[in-house]
């Protein structure tokens, strides 16, 4: 769905400790460094106020471990944002936890503050698996939990599973996707292992202590996953995720319909105004930055005008061609695919005219299908997905 309303997100980079296979932008907080950053954060949110007046239409908080916070820091950042920005009435706003983290009366703290939407990383059903996987919670914490947070009155809940893991049986994982549905949540993603550089399951892998992933059993348990979830009254809107009817989230369909958002914090990207911005994942120099207000980007003050807060390092003006490989590149993730429609209006130039071979060539090889105005993968192109999107990259 395309949305000129605007999407806030906010990068909380604590955890607990690391898990072995993440190389997201998170490490455990020092003594009073949760207190210090909540207050950057919301210097950096308040040097919004008056830039903008998009209707806000959803809120994320990610990680990192966004439930390590305390109700009164997220209390004190909602603040900031609804002082700063104008909310819509129904906002999304989404904040990521780890079962581990969460307790009763934080759950119900979280949801006095207006957080409607809670996305937990369970990632298993198997207590060996979150062993292997270096998580600090057990099976039955997460099913306590998920209880808990229902009892708090949440109602759109995500969780966030992980497949094709060494180790990880087809029987496993089927198991695992019992028990999640056995919860009924309204949301879920599922994604299959990705070993990252620097990470300690790649150094593993390097050293032959950890093997390489079954590229068969990888598919099979996917599509057993899109299968299920199909049959159990969810629809599979992107590669990974499915929801029940009117619940995919907000936020990330933002993200793969090329809409507006802003980043706030450590690492914290945006796309605003046709400009991608990057802030620092340096914590001092988002500190000093800040403090001192004195800007990182090389590029300083923008030459039109375009504000761009000092906590940002990289800047880029998407030209128009970029854009179009960005709208087709994450466009192709939605199960809807793109819709010619939207590319004509958005860019004002026909399709076939800016891509002309592409389409006949990948549909001809089964990889893309089309239906009347929508674009989209194909089971086969959903398989190798990268590459049939890299196709559209100029
Ligand atoms: S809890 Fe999430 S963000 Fe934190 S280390 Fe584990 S995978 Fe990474």
């Amino acid at each position: 769905m395309m949305t000129n309303k605007l999407g806030l997100y906010l990068h909380i980079p604590f955890c607990v400790k690391k898990c072995g296979y993440c190389d997201f932008l998170s490490y455990p907080p020092g003594e009073g460094e949760k207190k210090a950053y909540v207050s950057l954060l919301r210097k950096e949110i308040r040097l919004w106020k008056g830039k903008t007046d998009c209707p806000v239409d959803s809120v994320f908080f990610g990680g990192g471990t966004p439930s390590l916070l305390e109700g009164q820091e997220l209390e004190q950042i909602l603040e900031c944002l609804r002082d700063v920005f104008v909310f819509e009435k129904d906002c999304e706003i989404t904040l990521e936890s780890n079962p581990g983290t969460l307790d009763e009366e934080k759950l119900r703290d979280f949801k006095s503050l207006g957080i409607n939407r809670l996305s937990m990383g369970v990632q298993s059903f198997q207590d060996d698996i979150l062993r292997f996987l270096g998580r600090i919670h057990t099976a039955d914490q997460a099913l306590t939990q998920f209880e808990l947070a229902r009892k708090a009155g949440f109602s759109n809940i995500n969780l966030d599973l992980m497949f094709s893991l060494p180790g990880l049986s087809m029987q496993g994982w089927e198991k695992t996707l019992r028990r999640a549905l056995s919860l009924e949540p309204e949301h879920l993603s599922y994604y299959g292992l990705i070993l990252e550089e620097g990470t300690p399951f790649y150094q593993a892998y390097k050293e032959g202590r950890l093997g390489q992933e079954d590229e068969e059993l990888d598919r099979r348990q996917y599509w057993y996953t899109v299968d299920t979830l199909s049959g159990r009254g969810y629809r599979p809107y992107e590669i990974s995720n499915a929801a029940r009817d009117g619940l995919a989230c907000r936020h990330n369909l933002k993200y793969w319909s090329l809409s507006p958002y802003l980043g706030f914090g450590l690492g914290a990207h945006s796309y605003f105004e046709g400009r991608r911005m990057e802030n620092t994942r340096d914590p001092r120099a988002y500190q000093r930055a800040l403090e001192e207000e004195r800007a990182l980007s090389e590029e300083g003050e923008c030459p039109d005008g375009f504000f761009c807060p000092p906590c940002v390092e990289k800047l880029h003006l998407n030209t128009r061609r970029e854009d179009m490989e960005e709208f087709m590149f994450l466009g192709l993730r939605k199960t809807e695919g793109v819709k010619l429609s939207r590319f004509e209006r958005r860019f004002g130039v026909d399709f076939f005219q800016v891509y002309p071979d592409q389409v006949k060539q990948l549909k001809g090889r089964g990889l893309l299908a089309q239906e009347g105005d929508r674009l989209f993968l194909t089971p086969r192109g959903i398989d190798i997905s990268n590459s049939v999107m890299c196709e559209f990259l100029f």
